[in-house]
């Protein structure tokens, strides 16, 4: 392993999806149409659609195979078995309960967990991690260490908690109101930044003398163990599957989307230790998934999701996978491309706020960046700033974190180094032309969740680039 300095895939290529380069003004029109939310993009518009790695990642010939033997039983399908003993074998919890995705099983567990005016920590807010938990009567509180913040630092765990900022919170309102805390590994927020063992270990010692649980957002543990692999002393010579473990054996229970880490398309799974907490959570799935056996899923997607929870740990596997990001991001850097460092694992996050300076936070730098950046190219980016942070619910105001980013999100197995290549150099366009780019105002904005679908007009005149 230590002479292999290449991150080359541990695969071939069997079936192509042809794309389609578009010409300038049909993006121009594309994105106009589509009210500067890339959201709002037809898919076919797109040439490397860099959106997101959540549901787009490449299954594997035998998880195609896994597909025929889906077992359409309305009740106790085979496959719900083989997905829940993948999940105890690789995660380590005992009950799993089967979502649509992952969201499906943050409103469940929401919903058990939290009482009106309880508070949950978490590092970092996610979109939809904190509106579950606020639509079910909770605060949200971030307890991030503050290097999280801050897209230079070149802290190798940016994603850990900050135990003073917890131990602050529970003093302030006592552990009783603190039912859980939530701990994304790794972030995505924060660029797709790792938690230390360390830190979790910590994390999990106060929780417990508190009685507070701690709930992992495990949607990319696997990137995170491949992380501590890396960078923390004493994993070096152990496997990504064993780290997981680790890794989860300091939980009491997790919310997954399968759509990341687990290479299918769709899926997501609740996984908890306590049987009272399993039994109140299969008494809310069948409200609002499916039966429990099923929640959401095809009995051939609970195959695919087995199967590739057990391709996702394998060393080889993670290695290229994190190894393509970092490619990227390497070039953009290199280049001198203000970008969220360390790079994360499953994205590049450009700096939106330092490469547009003459945009002020109001006119949505990151949401004019991504527009800028798809019209330059046919690349379709996200935004990860003011727009995804929404309004504060009992002020109203906007919320203006202080990391305004555009995200390049690498499905896996899905693009080359080629393509990665072209990404690079489709973001030096857009920076030679900086000054160019107009901001951003709402035109529509929606109540919940309001990047998904809001539409926006330019400022100052008519197209993205003045
Ligand atoms: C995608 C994601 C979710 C939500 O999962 P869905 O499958 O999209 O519902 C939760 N947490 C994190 C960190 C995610 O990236």
């Amino acid at each position: 392993m230590s002479r292999r300095r290449s991150w080359a895939e541990p695969w071939k290529i069997k079936v192509v999806e042809p794309i389609r380069m578009t010409t300038r003004a049909e993006r121009e029109a594309a994105v106009r149409e589509a009210g500067y939310n890339t959201f709002l993009l037809r898919s076919e518009e797109c040439y490397i659609d860099l959106l997101t790695d959540s549901g787009t990642s490449a299954m594997s010939d035998q998880q195609w195979a896994g597909m025929m033997l889906g077992d359409e039983a309305y009740a106790g399908s085979s496959n719900f078995y083989a997905l829940q003993e993948a999940v105890r074998k690789y995660y380590g919890y005992e009950h799993l309960i089967p979502t649509h995705q992952g969201r499906g099983a943050e409103n469940i567990l929401s919903q058990v967990l939290i009482d009106e005016g309880d508070f949950v920590p978490g590092n970092m807010y996610f979109t939809t991690t904190r509106l579950h938990q606020e639509l079910a009567g909770g605060t949200f509180r971030d307890v991030i260490i503050d290097e999280g913040h801050d897209p230079s630092s070149e802290h190798p765990f940016k994603g850990n908690v900050d135990l003073a900022k917890l131990r602050e919170l529970v003093e302030e309102v006592g552990a009783e109101r603190v039912p859980y805390i939530t701990v994304g590994v790794t972030v995505n927020l924060a660029g797709g930044q790792p938690v230390s063992m360390a830190n979790l270990r910590e994390v999990a010692e106060y929780c417990r003398e508190q009685g507070i649980l701690v709930i992992l957002d495990a949607t990319r543990a696997v990137e995170n163990a491949y992380f501590v692999q890396q960078r923390e002393d004493g994993y070096s010579d152990k496997s990504v599957a064993r780290i997981l473990r680790e890794i989860c054996d300091l939980s009491d229970g997790a919310t997954m989307s399968g759509k990341k880490d687990s290479l299918v398309n769709i899926g997501g799974w609740l996984g908890v230790r306590d049987p009272r907490i399993a039994e109140q959570a299969r008494n809310l799935v069948v409200v609002y998934e499916g039966l429990h056996t099923y929640g959401g899923m095809a009995g051939r997607d609970m195959e695919a999701m087995a199967r590739g929870i057990a391709e996702s740990v394998q060393d080889d596997h993670i290695r290229a996978r994190v190894g393509q990001v970092e490619y990227l991001g390497g070039k953009l850097i290199e280049a001198g491309v203000p970008v969220v460092r360390p790079i994360g694992g499953h994205a590049v996050f450009l700096d939106a706020a330092a490469m547009l300076p003459h945009l002020a936070r109001e006119v949505f730098p990151a949401q004019a960046l991504a527009s800028a950046l798809y019209v330059e190219s046919g690349i379709r980016s996200m935004e990860r700033g003011a727009v995804s942070a929404g309004r504060d619910p009992v002020s109203g105001e906007n919320r203006y974190p202080k990391l305004e980013l555009v995200r390049l999100t690498i499905p896996r197995r899905v693009y080359t180094q080629a393509h990665m290549d072209v990404t690079a150099e489709s973001v030096l366009e857009v920076l030679d032309q900086r000054e160019r780019v107009r901001g951003l105002e709402f035109a529509y904005e929606p109540e919940y969740l309001r990047f998904f679908q809001a539409r926006f007009d330019t400022v100052g005149g008519d197209g993205i680039f003045a």
